[in-house]
């Protein structure tokens, strides 16, 4: 009984009906760690908690047992509890020189009741949907494969026009509704924002309008309570998880986990503060605790109790919940060593699992730069990819200055930019270094360590960005497929942000991490309103998925393959992917983007032309033929074959 696949150093229960065993790592040098078992989870059957700290008051403890300390592992507690404890609840307390560090679920609870106060005994082989435990799991992936559709739960499916029952909740993804929607669009995975625990939506109140993006971790190796149907039944947010997994599985649409290790909602709260403290996270010289994740906090990746946490929670979410993927949020935060040994614990479990992550953090952090996971690091992470702002900011303008555009514009002094993105970040002969926005040299070695993507859900979406820089609507439309073209052709691994294939707006919010569904959700009746724009998305990952020239997968192949044609101005790309015979259906394809207020004529190289995509249309049948030039309309694509 109890849970398999949590074996490690963190395992923190082994429940049979006759006892159960109990263990936490905590602080070596603790005065005593005592554990308190519950009947029930502290919050929605008795009085309220205070907002805003994690005290309560254990009004119904059934039993308090002095956890054991074998010094042998000195970092290690533990208890064996007769008594069937099947549905119970159960805290840790660490006392440190005489102080109470406050209880705590501990920092590998894997079942917890509402709000994630405490921690709960359940039979986790009891969680498993019918055929879960083997399930055909979609095929292995090289990563230049992968199409990654970015998405919060709440976005995609509370909007009425949706007609998903399960509104914001994991069931919302099982739904033939939901399914037949992706499968529609033709992206092969979702990357899920925060799924696990997270403390700033109150489960406890899911009647009331709430939403947060859930970058503010509390249990990590827990499903979120509030996007399960029953928040208070510590067995009903891990079986509505694996029900999604298992759905989308079925679809052969993989699941990234949105994880974010290097930060925790708040210090003394926190189940990694209050079992040892101050041990995971990073202080400053003078004492005060380091913020490089911009949120009061950032965890210590290079200590080896945080590494190897890191690492088993992973390898966790892999095994009991079937997870494809991991985005790491800030993962600049991190150490590069520890992306490595994450790296080749996944690799040890035989699947083809993608690992990507921001190669920055938020403010400064307490460590060797040098040694951080940051961008200019990558090329020292092989099997890690990393987001590129330099072809995100290239196409729709700066981060720091929503006003400002780019490339989709019609702005000069951004071609580099997108180039560097179209050869996935890799050295390229053609590509002009120094005129590229951030990057100095290349940062990937391999295009697939290189996320290519024009908007996710941090800042503006691309409509509110372009309706800022002054596009009216048609413009609009036509520069969302030039720039989805820019990603979806080039060499990197392409990432796309939900509803841009709808053309959501978010009303102009550049930071929606709590706005209301009516500013992040998504309208479905866009669809009707803009059927082509869908329709066009739908052909794009399409024409990626039949076409291996889009994605090479290896650099020297990109810088054999990839030529980039001349063109008379700075908002005018063409390139050509050569000699493609033995590698493609077509010899050559060549694309062009246009992103100038006029048309634009570009010389081919020799050869007779198939169009296949021209404005809205993509068709590889073919639109018309062309030899020697062709005109691409304003802001408008093109591409072509032989
Ligand atoms: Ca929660």
């Amino acid at each position: 009984m109890g849970n398999a696949h949590a074996q490690g150093v963190f395992q923190q229960t082994q429940y049979s009906p006759k006892s159960t065993t109990f263990k936490t790592i905590a602080d070596p040098d603790a005065d005593k760690v005592v554990l308190r078992i519950y009947q029930d989870d502290g919050i929605t059957q008795k009085s309220p908690i205070s907002s805003g700290n994690f005290g309560f008051q254990p009004l119904s403890s059934v039993r308090t047992v002095r956890m054991k300390h074998d010094k042998t592992k000195p970092e290690q507690w533990t208890a064996k509890v007769k008594g069937d404890f099947k549905g119970r609840f159960y805290t840790f307390e660490v006392y440190k020189d005489g102080k109470g560090y406050g209880e705590t679920t501990g920092v590998f609870a894997t079942a917890v009741g509402c709000n994630g106060k405490r921690a709960a005994i359940i039979d986790m082989s009891a969680t498993n949907p019918d055929g879960f435990i083997n399930e055909q799991r979609p095929a292995s992936l090289e990563p230049q494969d992968w199409m990654i559709y970015e998405m919060h739960h709440r976005d995609f499916s509370t909007h009425p026009s949706t007609g998903i029952l399960h509104k914001g909740k994991f069931l919302a993804l099982t739904e033939p509704h939901a399914i037949a929607y992706l499968k529609q669009l033709g992206i092969n995975a979702v990357h899920i924002l925060p799924s696990f625990d997270y403390a700033s939506v109150d489960e406890s109140k899911l009647d009331v309008a709430q939403y947060n993006w859930g970058y503010d971790p509390l249990n990590y190796n827990v499903p979120e309570g509030s996007y399960a149907t029953d928040a208070t039944d510590p067995s009903t947010r891990i079986r509505e998880f694996k029900m999604m997994v298992q759905a989308l599985h079925k679809a052969g649409i993989r699941v990234i986990l949105d994880v974010v290790y290097n930060h925790t909602f708040d210090i003394d709260g926190s189940p990694l503060q209050r079992t040892w403290p101050d041990y995971y996270y990073r202080k400053n010289a003078d004492g005060t605790y380091s913020n490089g994740s911009g949120c009061g906090n950032e965890t210590a990746s290079e200590k080896p109790y945080m590494r190897q946490f890191m690492i088993e929670s992973t390898r966790y979410w892999v095994n009991e919940y079937h997870i494809d993927g991991f985005r790491f949020d800030l993962m600049g935060v991190h150490d590069i060593e520890t992306m490595r040994e994450i790296r080749k614990n996944l690799d040890g479990i035989g699947k083809n699992i993608l690992i990507y992550g921001e190669g920055w953090a938020a403010g400064s952090c307490a460590y060797d730069s040098q040694k951080l996971a940051m961008k200019a690091n990558v090329y020292q992470m092989d099997g890690i990819a990393a987001f590129s702002d330099e072809i995100r900011d290239g196409l729709r303008g700066p981060w720091n200055d929503d006003k400002q555009g780019a490339f989709l514009i019609g702005k000069s002094g951004n071609k580099e930019s997108v180039k560097f993105g179209i050869a996935g970040g890799v050295s390229h002969p053609q590509v002009d270094m120094t005129k590229v926005n951030y990057a100095k040299e290349n940062w990937a070695n391999q295009p697939t360590q290189f996320i290519s993507y024009v908007s996710c859900h941090d800042d503006m979406c691309l409509v509110d960005r372009l309706r800022t820089n002054g596009c009216p609507d048609d413009e609009i439309a036509r520069l969302s497929v030039l720039a989805q073209t820019a990603v979806f052709t080039s060499q990197g691994i392409p990432f796309m942000l939900s509803g841009e294939e709808l053309l959501r707006d978010k009303k102009g919010v550049h930071n929606s991490y709590n706005s209301p569904d009516s500013v992040n959700q998504l309208n479905w009746d866009n669809i009707k309103k803009y059927p082509h724009v869908f329709d066009f998305y739908s052909h794009l990952t399409r024409l990626r998925s039949n076409h291996k020239g889009f994605r090479l997968g290896n650099a020297d192949a990109v810088r054999a393959h990839l030529e980039f044609i001349p063109t008379s101005d700075d908002c005018t790309i063409a390139f050509r992917l050569k000699n493609l015979q033995g590698i493609d259906s077509w010899n050559n394809i060549i694309v062009i983007l246009n992103a100038n207020r006029e048309a634009r004529t570009i010389q081919l190289p020799n050869g007779n032309y198939t169009i296949v995509a021209r404005g809205f249309k993509i068709d590889e049948n073919g639109l018309g033929n062309a030899t020697n030039e062709i005109t691409v309309n304003a802001q408008e694509i093109s591409i072509l074959h032989d």
